[in-house]
């Protein structure tokens, strides 16, 4: 059984402290402070993720629990965590579907258990914690490691589907993230759980893919999926990825630096594309149902 524990420098400094005695020599760049206490081994990487594994964990994971005053909760958490430690899973996450311009795009990760290290020495977290220079840096890195799959659903496509098919964002969401589960299946061979990052009810999940011919029975779909799984955490770094370069030969094409999401910015783009450009132009380059597009064409018109 292993334990892990994301700490802060305070916390680090308290560990290192009072495990200073039992310290023992570490190999690698990637390690912080290592000690060995009784049967135990404790772990701190530089990413200031901690793990205690070995026989005694949980004895040495209840002490310095207590040490940094983390209560009951605390042990609850780490048995989810840990439960990944000893697992092989298919993390999905989407990206896309909150900006104005650009496709939508949902990538799956396969990160079996003995890769789970690695992926930590990496730092690999949720992808809205990451900033653009450091996903172009860890994405690649992960597809050369890991099987995944990457779905983009151009705008054109996203413009049929809404306005002629009449599906929600979610509808959408649910058959790309069954796709892309889809698509790894049939390479990853010996897996033990498959996670979406939940944006719906299973429910609904379900019911948004009645009348597909495939439907993937044995997902999960969990809450902050990316902060629990690191397979969720890789797709998302990976959808981000590719994100990000759709969303540059975009903005080559239209000539404009676009921004995300679908604020302000993108109000006075719509604006200024619209000088030059037909409202037909934007099937192709953006999501037409978003409140941008009526609400700009409305100001001006006036
Ligand atoms: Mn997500």
């Amino acid at each position: 059984m292993s334990y892990r524990i994301n700490l802060n420098d305070k916390q680090m400094t308290e560990i290192v402290n009072k495990y200073q005695d039992y310290r023992i020599a570490h190999t690698n760049n990637y390690t912080l402070f290592r000690a060995k206490y009784k049967m135990a081994t404790l772990t701190i990487f530089k990413t200031l993720t901690m793990i205690v594994q070995g026989g005694g964990a949980k004895e040495m994971y209840n002490d310095i629990c207590g040490l940094l005053g983390l209560d009951a909760t605390c042990e609850a958490e780490a048995i989810n965590k840990t439960t990944e430690l000893n697992l092989s899973v298919i993390g999905t996450d989407e990206v896309g579907t909150g900006d104005f311009f650009g496709p939508v795009v949902v990538a799956g990760a396969f990160v079996p258990e003995n890769k789970i290290p690695a992926l930590i020495r990496l730092g690999i977290k949720d992808s809205k914690q990451v900033n653009d220079e450091k996903i172009r840096i860890l994405a690649p890195k992960l597809m050369k490691e890991l099987q995944h799959s990457i779905l983009v659903l151009d705008n054109v496509k996203y413009n049929y589907l809404t306005r002629i098919r009449h599906y929600n964002m979610n509808k959408i969401k649910a058959l790309l993230h069954n796709n892309v589960v889809y698509n790894l299946m049939s390479t990853v061979k010996n897996y033990d759980r498959i996670v979406i990052d939940a944006f719906t009810t299973k429910d609904k999940y379900f019911e948004y893919l009645k009348g597909e011919k495939i439907k993937i029975a044995n997902v999960e779909l969990v809450e902050k999926g990316e902060s629990k799984f690191l397979a969720v955490a890789a797709a998302s770094i990976i959808a981000r990825y590719a994100f990000i370069c759709e969303f540059e030969k975009l903005s080559q094409k239209v000539g404009l630096d676009l921004p995300k999401g679908a604020g302000n910015k993108v109000d006075l783009a719509i604006s200024k594309i619209l000088k030059s450009q037909s409202e037909r132009y934007f099937d192709i380059i953006s999501k037409t149902n978003f409140k941008n597009f009526e609400r700009v064409k409305r100001k001006d018109s006036n």
